[in-house]
């Protein structure tokens, strides 16, 4: 599809419903969906209200004690078919994707087929049933069960990607589902829900979307037996704090200040373009971004040049058109406080060894900015901007690169770069988070854990153990 063939405005004439019970459902009241490109309100979107949200969880529970007898290989089976649906309707999803989100259309595209990519991955893991002790006695057997209706609340930077990531394991493991996207982005998961009503017996997966109460009044609910919520540090805790009450299992995929740390010996011409998509692709909405980048000071000044000049060729716009490589920012609230950032950063004299301009009348665009050596204790250093603006400071001693890398209260992801490989990896070892890459960064798949130490969250996705997360462990002692 070309972006010249998009019809945003259909798109935005086109009523999303929610899916409770495998059947469409409209909101108790709407809410509006704002294309970040424009300021246009481009659809309504259903706002649940809490007798909606029991009758969603209400639907789950019905479900899941014939899903959860449904064979493994049946449950492979559906979580594949969701590839396919998705597959079948990529064209549409990404073109809502951007309409919703931002990201340039080609982005979104590669968005829908990768989270396609995972449901085919998540639904091949295997797990194993252990023999923990075979006595003369007995022997004693540890298993998997699922832990019955889950609770998934995703963010507005990767709403397909992140949905997917959710779905996908609850329903293999035998669990049945409540998604909730963001306000900001509900269109595609909504439509998700839509398409995959006949691939589903109702009630496996429910998709609703609502306001700003909605995720708290699912957090505080006594009927999830777990919340997979994956968004900010400071709504995590909420969500825990929340889900305390029933003492509901959660997982929280959380935010990052992500270092990477560029040793003396790389070649500076090959990994700078790699360094600046570190740290902006997706316009820097992603959890797992470059966030500080610490560079040795014998090559600080010629890495800044080159990540200067490579920003230059890069083109900020509305994520329809063609060429655009980097869409706005996804909300107003985002882009206010991703400006707060920059000001901040004038205000106190920071220099900034890139500052990329943009050119549209309308949206919540914001170029990517580098900040030049910021002082270590500025917030653009210590806090999550969640947006295209990074610090690029100098050290000149491994241990104390180290030091300022970890005394983040983040530990999601990091990376380090050198071109003597066992160097960097001694390195990487004591980066404390979640993932740490070695001359690469994002490099994600299904068969891959993730997830962050300290304040950027609490289990894992992806991988045997993200898996795992959607199941409770039950040792099955049989007397012989
Ligand atoms: P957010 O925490 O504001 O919202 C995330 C989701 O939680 C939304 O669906 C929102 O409606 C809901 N929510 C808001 N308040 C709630 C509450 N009190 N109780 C329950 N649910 C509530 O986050 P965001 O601004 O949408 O996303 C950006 C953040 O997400 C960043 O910090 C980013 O690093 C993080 N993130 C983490 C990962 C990861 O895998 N670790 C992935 C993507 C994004």
């Amino acid at each position: 599809m070309t972006a010249g063939a998009i019809d945003t405005e259909a798109l935005g004439s086109i009523t999303v419903t929610m899916t409770i019970d495998g059947a469409a459902v409209a909101g108790a009241a709407t809410i509006p969906v704002i294309n970040p490109a424009t300021e246009e309100v481009v659809a309504q979107a259903p706002r649940a209200s809490r007798e909606q949200l029991d009758a969603a969880i209400a639907a789950a529970r019905r479900a899941f004690p014939a899903w959860r007898a449904t064979p493994l290989d049946k449950r492979r089976a559906a979580v594949r078919a969701i590839a396919e649906v998705l597959r079948a309707n990529a064209d549409e999803l990404a073109a809502l994707l951007t309409t919703e989100q931002g990201k340039p259309l080609a982005v979104a595209r590669g968005e829908v087929d990768r989270a396609a990519m995972w449901a085919e991955g998540i639904a091949g893991i295997e797990w194993d049933e252990r023999v923990a002790e075979d006595t003369d006695q007995h022997r004693v057997v540890v298993r998997r069960m699922p832990l019955g209706v889950v609770g998934a609340i995703v963010p507005w930077n990767f709403p397909v990607t992140l949905a997917v990531w959710k779905i996908a394991p609850a329903l293999l493991t035998g669990n049945t589902l409540v998604l909730k996207p963001s306000p900001n982005t509900p269109l595609t998961a909504l439509r998700i829900g839509e398409l995959l009503r006949n691939a589903l017996p109702a009630g496996v997966l429910n998709v609703i979307s609502g306001g700003d109460e909605l995720g708290p009044w699912m957090t505080s609910h006594p009927s999830f037996d777990k919340i997979a919520f994956t968004g900010s540090s400071a709504t995590g805790k909420k969500v825990m704090a929340s889900a305390a009450e029933h003492l509901t299992r959660v997982t929280l995929e959380l935010g990052g200040n992500d270092a990477a740390v560029v040793l003396p010996d790389v070649d500076i011409a090959e990994v700078a373009p790699k360094l600046y998509w570190a740290c902006f692709s997706n316009s820097a909405q992603y959890c797992l971004a470059t966030k500080r980048l610490y560079v040795h000071a014998d090559i600080y000044d010629e890495l800044a040049e080159a990540l200067a000049e490579y920003g230059r060729s890069v083109t900020v716009g509305n994520g329809m058109e063609e060429g655009v490589q980097l869409g706005p920012i996804q909300n107003r609230a985002q882009y206010e406080k991703v400006r707060g950032f920059v000001e901040e950063s004038r205000a106190a004299g920071h220099r900034f060894v890139l500052e990329t301009p943009v050119d549209q009348e309308r949206g919540y665009f914001i170029g990517p900015m580098i900040v030049d050596n910021p002082p270590e204790d500025s917030r653009i250093v210590t806090e999550e901007p969640f947006g295209p603006v990074v610090p690029m400071l100098s050290f000149t001693d491994a241990d104390d690169v180290i030091e300022r890398v970890n005394a983040s209260p983040y530990g999601l992801g990091g990376s380090v770069w050198g071109t003597d490989v066992e160097a960097a990896v001694a390195v990487a070892e004591r980066i404390e988070s979640g993932v740490v890459w070695v001359n690469e960064v994002q490099a994600l798949s299904p068969h891959i854990p993730m997830g962050g130490h300290r304040e950027s969250g609490i289990g894992r996705e992806n991988g045997v153990e993200g898996v795992l997360e959607y199941t409770a462990t039950q040792s099955l002692a049989v007397r012989k």
